[in-house]
Formats: C-alpha cells, sequence, structure tokens
C-alpha cells in the first residue's frame, strides 16, 4: 500500500475515537514526508534534532514538528524557532534550556513528560516521584515558554499484548495523577503519547490520544 493508504486507513480506525496520529518520519527523505504532507498528515515526529532542523525548511509552514528522542540540552537551540511540540522532557535543567530559547525567540514551546514504562532499562523517561519532583519546583511558574500538555511512553518491545496494556495503563494513571493533583485547572494538559506500529490500537484502546506511527505507513526503516 502507498503512504497515502496507509495514513488514510489510520485516520480512518482512529476517527471517533480520541487518538490523533503523529507520523514518525525519522530517517525518510523530504520526497516521502512530502507525500505524508499530500496525504492530509500534519504531525510529524522525529527523535534526532539535527535531521528535524534540516528537513522543516523542505516542508510547509503548517507542519507541527514533534521531536520524539531524547534530547540534550545544547541541541535545544536548533530547535527553539519552529518545534511545536517535545515529547521527551525528562528534566527540570531540560525545560530550563527549552523555556530559554522559546523566549528569545517569543515562542511557546509545548513540552511531554516522559515516562519509563518499559522493563528494558536502557529506555529513558521519568518516574511518577521525578516527575512530580519537576512539578513541585518552585521554579515552575516562571518557565513560562513552555506549555506542559501532557505525558509520552514507550512500551516495552514485546509481543505480550498483557504486558503492552499494562504499560500503557500505567502511563494513563501517570496522566490521571497529575492532572488531578497539577494540572485540573489546565485544559491544555490533554494529551497521552502511546502506541506506535505495532502497538497503536492497543493503546488507543487503553486512552491514547497521540499516537506515534512510523513503519506501519512508510514500511521498515530497514
Ligand atoms: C521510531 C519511534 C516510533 C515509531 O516506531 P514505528 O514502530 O516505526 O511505528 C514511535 N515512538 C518513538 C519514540 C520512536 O523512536
Amino acid at each position: 500500500m502507498s503512504i497515502a493508504e496507509n495514513i488514510q486507513r489510520i485516520n480512518a480506525e482512529l476517527a471517533g475515537t480520541k487518538a490523533r496520529l503523529c507520523v514518525v518520519t525519522k530517517t525518510h527523505p523530504v520526497e516521502r514526508l512530502q507525500e505524508a504532507y499530500e496525504a492530509g498528515a500534519r504531525c510529524f515526529g522525529e527523535n534526532r534534532p539535527q535531521e528535524m532542523a534540516a528537513k522543516h525548511p523542505e516542508l510547509p509552514a503548517d507542519v507541527e514538528w514533534h521531536l520524539i528522542g531524547q534530547l540534550q540540552t545544547n541541541k535545544v537551540k536548533l530547535l527553539a524557532p519552529f518545534v511545536n511540540t517535545i515529547q521527551s522532557i525528562d528534566s527540570l535543567k531540560l525545560l530550563r534550556e527549552i523555556n530559554k530559547h522559546a523566549a528569545a525567540h517569543r515562542r511557546v514551546i509545548n513540552g511531554l513528560l516522559q515516562f519509563h514504562i518499559a522493563q528494558e532499562e536502557s529506555k529513558s523517561g521519568l518516574t511518577l516521584a521525578e516527575a512530580e519532583e519537576i512539578l513541585d519546583s518552585p521554579e515552575l511558574p516562571d518557565l513560562s515558554h513552555v506549555r506542559l500538555t501532557g505525558v509520552m511512553g514507550v512500551a516495552t518491545f514485546t509481543s505480550d499484548r498483557d504486558q503492552l496494556r499494562r504499560e500503557f495503563q500505567r502511563l494513563h494513571g501517570y496522566f490521571d495523577h497529575l492532572k488531578a493533583k497539577y494540572f485540573a485547572e489546565s485544559p491544555a494538559f490533554q494529551d497521552i503519547s502511546m502506541g506506535m506500529s505495532g502497538d497503536y490500537q492497543l493503546a488507543v484502546a487503553e486512552g491514547s490520544t497521540l499516537v506515534r506511527v512510523g513503519s506501519a505507513i512508510f514500511g521498515s526503516r530497514g
């Protein structure tokens, strides 16, 4: 199936759910991103700041660029002029840096708190206690150029559906907890980014609002 057909099929599956599609475009050349754009995709996820910064000028201005990979503080300035959402916030230091560069461009950048929900230790993300430590920081209200819009998680690489379901439920639980404790008056805090090519239907059933899908659209990255 073509890129356009895959996007249409996934959008049809998501219709009537709370979830929208973020097309993961990492490693793919801009021609394929343009094809996805023409098929209606507007949210593009990349995991490397340099790659995203290089592709950004080649695509129309209404693309929502989401960073979905680990971000070093010294790379924030590459993204600050245009990135819509940084899905991989895992420290107060990173929030501070995003705020500083967003302020310099008179922008507000959206951020998701990334949680560690997988069994693999190699996968990054916060524990609930670490996230609360960030949210309890007296500095946080001053970081007005970052808008926290929800949570993100990468599940274990497994075909065990029960395991995946538990991990998605855990992330949903973290979201509910933080929403009630810190964001009850903040409608912008609304996203649960979970689900990839192999498990997005399950993630949507568990309340995902943003699925990050690459290979089910473009084929394998080889
Ligand atoms: C690559 C990647 C995806 C997409 O993976 P697919 O299996 O190709 O859909 C989603 N989320 C993150 C964080 C990724 O790095």
